[in-house]
């Protein structure tokens, strides 16, 4: 089972919440399996916290500017949160700025605009 627990949460540009979702082995989506396969890495096909996300949140608006994302170890403390190359062609292709993730050596959440 999984040894972390990843959550990503995305934001229009007025800041505003819009969907959330976490890491899921079990499921698909073609638009996971495009991205991965556009970075080279076609077995990824399993939902990562962050396209599940932005899929959820496509369906609600258009104005997606931003991702968090937090990755929780079993004791819950928070680990290195950066997205994997598959999740960073689909932040790009969804048109997202702001990704934020966790980095454990500095303790602190790191801000990546686009
Ligand atoms: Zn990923």
């Amino acid at each position: 089972m999984c040894k972390f627990q990843l959550t990503a949460h995305v934001y229009d540009s007025k800041d505003r919440f819009i969907a959330k979702a976490q890491n899921n082995y079990l499921k698909s989506h073609p638009f996971q399996a495009d991205c991965a396969a556009k970075v080279g890495m076609p077995d990824k096909i399993f939902l990562h916290a962050e396209i599940a996300a932005i899929i959820k949140a496509q369906k609600i608006s258009k104005d997606l500017s931003k991702i968090r994302i937090i990755r929780l170890g079993k004791d819950g403390s928070k680990l290195l949160s950066k997205p994997c190359p598959v999740c960073m062609e689909a932040i790009k292709l969804a048109g997202i700025q702001v990704i934020l993730y966790f980095d454990k050596n500095t303790e602190q959440e790191i801000y990546v605009g686009q």
